[in-house]
């Protein structure tokens, strides 16, 4: 190896052109998936205090929004149902005619051209707040994914393209997966939210889907925010049950772990931007503390560098203008 003075690496950076050349890492619209919280009534469209720019829609504007997002080349949306009604063990979230499946086939009546992924779980749904059943204070594992694939199915009968399991109970995508297949949905993928860590920066989400727990929290089913290791182990066993994608969460404060999941299993991999990660850029930037548009970018050039092949972000639609501009 040469080094210093034959070596001299700012020689390709010298200008414009030749770093674009050399650049190893470009984002594109294909990247992202863009999410979406869908809520009861009609011309709603109400702004989430905690994230700017992000809204709760009723189905008619949802579908105008989807119409905006095709015009933009954002491929895909992930949506979140916030029901207006809630019980104790989360019957909306499997009601063929819920929040989430009248959505689904509004969009899928009305737009051509969208990747619609549903997310399921059980904690938009429960009264409680939690992502199943309850025994006391204790989550039913068991009892919980029954219910997890009784409303993956539903959203697949509404036209659901991908099923976005998130709730991270042990078994869940392989009952999912033979519950899909056993009703002829053998098509289907699933991405699997693999490794979703007990995160601070899921606040202003639960704001935007009305679901903060209403006691204790989920660090019995999310991972310690201290393992890596233990990434891998969950990231196996979805491989293993038959996940299709595999889903990280939040996505910048765990690069590694980004990077690590996807030189084990080679998979596609998704990250996920989460609320936090999202508010704490915008809330920055409208103070301009920090160049917002410049610190966006850069964060999600560092999620794809990492190994993500698509990024799910409430930026999606700012990126997608900002690529539209710079080309
Ligand atoms: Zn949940």
């Amino acid at each position: 190896m040469s080094s210093f003075p034959t070596k001299r690496l700012r020689r390709l950076r010298y200008n414009s052109i030749v770093r674009d050349m050399i650049r190893e890492t470009v984002l594109t619209k294909n990247d992202l998936i863009y999410p979406l919280f869908v809520v009861p009534g009609t011309k709603v469209k109400h702004e989430v205090r905690s994230m700017p720019g992000v809204y709760q829609m009723s189905i008619d504007v949802l579908v105008e929004e989807c119409k905006e997002l095709v015009q933009l080349g954002i491929p895909a949306i992930i949506l979140f149902g916030i029901p207006d009604h809630k019980d104790e063990v989360g019957s909306g979230a499997y009601d063929p005619n819920g929040i989430i499946q009248q959505a689904v086939r509004a969009i899928k009546k009305e737009v051509k051209n969208i990747l619609v992924i549903t997310d399921v779980c059980m904690c938009e749904y429960t009264s409680h707040g939690h992502c199943g059943v309850l025994d006391g204070e204790r989550i039913l594992s068991d009892q919980t994914i029954k219910l997890l694939a009784k409303e993956a199915v539903t959203h697949a009968q509404a036209g659901a393209d991908v099923i976005a399991p998130s709730d991270m109970m042990d078994g869940r995508v392989a009952a999912i997966r033979k519950s899909l297949d056993y009703k002829g949905f053998t098509n289907i993928p699933i991405m699997s939210y693999a490794v979703k860590y007990s995160s601070g920066y899921y606040g202003p989400f639960r704001d935007a889907a009305d679901s903060a727990p209403s006691f204790g929290d989920r660090r019995s089913h999310q991972m310690d925010i201290a393992n890596g290791d233990e990434a891998i182990r969950e990231a196996e066993s979805d491989v293993e049950e038959g996940a299709d994608i595999i889903m990280l969460k939040p996505a910048g404060p765990y690069l590694d772990i980004i990077r690590r999941v996807k030189d084990k299993f080679e998979m596609p991999t998704a990250a996920y931007q989460v609320s936090g990660e999202y508010s704490m850029i915008k809330a920055a930037a409208q103070n301009n503390w920090i160049d917002g548009e410049r610190v966006m970018l850069e964060s999600l050039i560092s999620i794809k560098r990492a190994g993500a092949d698509m990024i799910l972000t409430y930026f999606a639609k700012d990126v997608a203008k900002w690529i539209d501009s710079n080309k």
